[in-house]
């Protein structure tokens, strides 16, 4: 009876063939290119009529691991890997749209994401509209007669609010659109959105994938029909990943369930710690009772991911001092690294949002957004506090939780 692994061993177990060297973890294939046995072999792999690695800009077996193994994860049929995440969420839409295409977004989305669609998308005359992730009953009165695509992030960035990927799901079946989910905020271990009928989950592998902020790299995940036109796009427009990044990032994934359960417990922990605290006008966390959308977490997601914000009182001037008097926190704009980072979207990532803009995403003047890491809690309690503490004036002090 062949019996299907667990997540975990999944994760820790999926390699390439062995060499003959009968190496325990997968060499680095740094290749640009693979020889052919001979000129027949040579025609009949270019011809897709056998299958092998031919050239690093079309696959790779460090790049195949990794697509391989994310693939079982995230329970899809195939993959690509590319540069970038952003080359992720660009390369599945460029090859699915064409020109008077419409795609129909949720509204808060990842900045590039967002200027893809604003900016160089109307170039070839592909349209947007974004809809309100809390107004679900308006999104099917903005379906067009040309919206082709549905694409979305869930937990939003940094509003950290839900879409409910079973209704989406439906919605887009009924409709007959393609869905791409962004599942980089909860990663696989978290949701799987094909599994609620997403046709491309797309990643960016950078943040919690890789997990200790080393390499930047994407993913696209999805039924095989969709992933061959993914395929040609990439292969001859070239997003291609490295196989040293590969080779990380396949490496990584084998720790990303013991990974994103600290996280989550971390962020859990902070998000309660720092609830109805005096300093803060809110607390969000999907995984928080108090949160809009807690029940659906609770629905879709194993855990509620590893990042929290919160709103401190004192607007952007107190928000940008806090950052200031962190001791250990990193000011940095990445997230999903072992170190707990906090950003203030207001002043940096959404910046370039007009203040109506930013409202409607759920940032506020004082809006933080740390991506809890994997030190010990007290640790990271203690730098928040005394932040708070310092931004104000106040003294400061030790926490033992
Ligand atoms: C970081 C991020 C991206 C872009 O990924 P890069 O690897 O930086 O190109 C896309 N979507 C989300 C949700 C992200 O957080």
């Amino acid at each position: 009876m062949e019996r299907k692994q667990h997540f975990e061993t999944q994760a820790v177990r999926t390699q390439t063939e062995k060499s003959s060297h009968r190496e325990h973890t997968a060499p680095i294939y740094m290749t640009s290119s693979f020889t052919f046995e001979d000129a027949e072999q040579a025609r009949a792999l270019f011809n897709d009529e056998q299958e092998g690695n031919i050239y690093t800009r079309f696959s790779n077996p460090n790049n195949n691991e990794l697509v391989e193994k994310l693939c079982l994860l995230e329970g899809t049929e195939d993959g690509i890997t590319t540069a970038s995440g952003m080359a992720a969420m660009f390369s599945s839409m460029a090859a699915l749209l064409q020109s008077g295409d419409h795609i129909l977004a949720s509204r808060s989305l990842f900045g590039s994401t967002h200027q893809i669609l604003t900016r160089i998308f109307p170039k070839w005359g592909i349209t947007h509209t974004y809809a309100d992730i809390d107004k679900p009953e308006s999104w099917e009165n903005l379906i067009q007669p040309n919206t082709k695509l549905i694409f979305v992030e869930t937990p939003s960035n940094p509003g950290l609010d839900l879409v409910d990927l079973e209704w989406l799901g439906k919605l887009a079946g009924a409709h007959g659109l393609l869905l791409i989910v962004d599942n980089c905020f909860a990663t696989p271990y978290l949701q799987q959105p094909a599994s609620y009928g997403a046709h491309i989950v797309a990643h960016s592998t950078t943040k919690f994938i890789d997990g200790q902020g080393r390499t930047i790299g994407g993913a696209i995940l999805g039924k095989k029909e969709l992933i061959q036109e993914v395929r040609f796009f990439a292969r001859h427009s070239g997003p291609a990943l490295s196989p040293f990044n590969g080779w990380i990032l396949s490496k990584s994934l084998e720790t990303l369930a013991v990974r994103m359960d600290r996280h989550c417990d971390n962020a859990l922990k902070l998000a309660e710690y720092l609830e109805g605290h005096a300093e803060l006008e809110f607390v969000k966390y999907p995984f928080l009772s108090s949160h809009p959308q807690y029940e659906l977490a609770k629905k879709q997601m194993k855990k509620g991911g590893g990042l929290i914000t919160f709103s401190v009182k004192g607007g952007v001037e107190r928000g940008r001092k806090f950052l200031d008097s962190l001791q250990m926190l990193s000011i940095t704009a990445n997230l999903g690294d072992t170190r707990t980072i906090a950003t203030h979207p207001a002043s940096t990532t959404h910046s370039k949002l007009s203040a109506e803009e930013q409202q409607q995403v759920g940032i506020t003047p004082g809006l933080v957004r740390v991506s809890v890491g994997l030190e010990n809690i007290n640790d990271i309690l203690e730098d928040i506090e005394n932040a708070l503490r310092a931004s104000k004036g106040i003294s400061q002090v030790a926490v033992d939780k």
